[in-house]
């Protein structure tokens, strides 16, 4: 697997080693690309800070708590909102952003009262809001104002509300992936065994590393309850402060974002002896897997089965129907970190698409490994790539589409690269059966929205057709289709609703009878 050197990089050479094409029949002992190491003078990361992975990524999904920064408005406005981790509770997480406002003459004289006045004015504010997380930023760690010492006296003022600190300025780290880290122990360590859940199933579970990105979490959520398991707290999308501290009383963690969250469930199989299960809830062959896993553990492996066999039924002939439309387009997969892994295979071989460049902005070497093993020979793997880094890869590869961050994204759309948000998503929730078939249909739309195709043309210099009619989507994806897949009847397009999500909230589910006896 030889190290791939970009034309843009040749005057940065510590560059050289975070790139590698998968050669044929590669075994992955020759060269993996370097990874989560201090990014390189001279080259313009697309990465976040350790505060931004702590706050943004990890602790604001948590739906019933005031998420305060203590640091200039700058940072807390840097991650507010934008990756749509929406909640049960009217998203009380994502309308509101908190932060101390830190100016300069509080880098001279200290912050530590702005910050007590702040955190007793947003309490005032939402009186109904008990509990609050406050994220140390680089301006408050440098001047070395004590956040645990005036949470300590807010608690003590106000018995009532709870408050959790996170220690993880932007500098805490080579990524956002040290905020991850941080803010997993700090929770485990300040909060976990804090509070008493009440037990309603013998099948009990954290449901670990699952931000509920335009509902993933309460998709999945639903299988579980399904199956009669009962989900303790999610770390944390649409996740409860409390739930989370009475983390310590499930049977089972079933962790999804291994990079981001493993750590609490390491943490919690050695203090709490709580197994840890991995799961992946993207693509049809990967989610019935994980359900069947987890039946497995509790043994009740017919119920797991049931769904599958029921999801798989309904949703098969959409995800075909896309299949054969998809077929064979080229895609750059460049999410943030664990869905490099995630999507690799299961896009290629669910969705026909074939993987042409994988990448990871804060992932560590363990994923490339991952992600690399999983996608086709000939893939361009890329650490960390500069923004010119990733030009020269679209030009050089021409995908169809590429997954990624907004920020490569739109730097996609400049050069007529149809983008899909990988982080924030266009029109999920991409988790279960119907979400995966709701991205085939988003990756469809991408790559043959006639509006697509008319931004491809560059008026500058491309001869524009004025003898032509206006196209849709569905006469530029079957153009070049044999005429019996065009017509066939064991294939669909999407059926499901524009919200999802409507028919989950409120679901009730049947009430399993109990083997063991428990005082509750
Ligand atoms: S690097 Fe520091 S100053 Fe910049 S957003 Fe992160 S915490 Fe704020």
């Amino acid at each position: 697997m030889p190290y791939h050197e970009f034309e843009c990089s040749k005057c940065i050479p510590e560059r050289k080693k975070h790139a590698v094409i998968k050669g044929p029949g590669e075994d992955l002992t020759s060269a993996l690309p370097l990874g989560y190491l201090n990014t390189i003078p001279g080259t313009i990361s697309e990465r976040g800070c350790a505060y931004c992975g702590a706050k943004h990524v990890i602790g604001s999904p948590m739906k019933d708590v005031i998420h305060l920064s203590h640091g200039p408005i700058g940072c807390t406005y840097d991650t507010w909102q934008t990756k749509r981790y929406i909640s049960d509770n009217d998203n009380f997480q994502l309308k509101y952003t908190f932060a101390s406002d830190m100016k300069e003459k509080h880098i001279v004289f200290g912050a530590e009262k702005l910050l007590k006045s702040n955190i007793l004015e947003a309490f005032k504010a939402f009186p109904k809001i008990k509990r609050m997380t406050i994220y140390q930023t680089c301006a408050s760690a440098l001047i070395g104002d004590d956040l645990n010492a005036i949470a300590q006296e807010v608690m003590e003022e106000l018995p009532e509300v709870d408050i959790f600190v996170c220690n993880s300025p932007g500098f805490a780290g080579p990524s956002q992936s040290g905020g991850h880290h941080k803010i997993n122990i700090a929770w485990i360590n300040q909060k976990v065994g804090t509070f008493e859940p009440k037990i309603t199933s013998d099948y009990v579970i954290n449901y670990v590393g699952e931000y509920n990105i335009q509902g993933d979490q309460e998709v999945m959520t639903d299988f579980f309850k399904r199956m009669g398991v009962q989900v303790l707290s999610t770390f944390t999308g649409n996740g409860s402060y409390d739930d989370l501290r009475g983390m310590h009383r499930a049977h089972l963690n079933v962790l999804e974002c291994a990079r981001s969250a493993e750590y609490i469930c390491n943490e919690l199989r050695v203090r709490y002896g709580i197994p840890r299960l991995d799961i992946d809830g993207f693509g049809f062959e990967p989610l019935g897997n994980s359900l069947r896993k987890i039946a497995l553990f509790f043994g009740i492996e017919e119920r797991a089965q049931a769904i599958i066999d029921e999801e798989t039924a309904r949703w098969k002939p959409e995800l075909d129907w896309y299949k054969a439309r998809l077929t064979g387009k080229k895609v750059c997969l460049w999410p943030g970190g664990s869905k490099l892994w995630h999507w690799a295979h299961v896009i290629h071989e669910e969705m026909g698409l074939d993987v042409v460049s994988v990448y990871t902005k804060f992932g560590h070497q363990g994923d490339m490994e991952k992600g690399i093993s999983r996608c086709e020979e000939g893939a361009l793997a890329i650490d960390d790539p500069n923004e010119l880094e990733g030009l020269e890869a679209m030009e050089t590869l021409k995908p169809d589409i590429i997954l990624t961050g907004k920020r490569p994204g739109e730097v996609a759309k400049k050069i007529r690269v149809p983008y899909l948000n990988a982080h924030a998503y266009h029109n999920g929730p991409w988790k279960g059966w119907e979400g995966w078939v709701r991205f085939a249909r988003d990756i469809y739309n991408a790559i043959y929205s006639p509006i697509h195709q008319l931004a491809l043309l560059d008026i500058s210099k491309d001869e524009i057709p004025g003898d032509k009619g206006f196209a849709t989507a569905r006469m530029l994806s079957d153009a070049d289709l044999p005429e019996d897949v065009r017509n066939a009847t064991d294939m669909r397009p999407y059926s499901g609703q524009f919200d999802s999500l409507a028919k989950l909230r409120g679901k009730t589910y049947p009430a399993f009878e109990r083997q063991t006896a428990v005082a509750e």
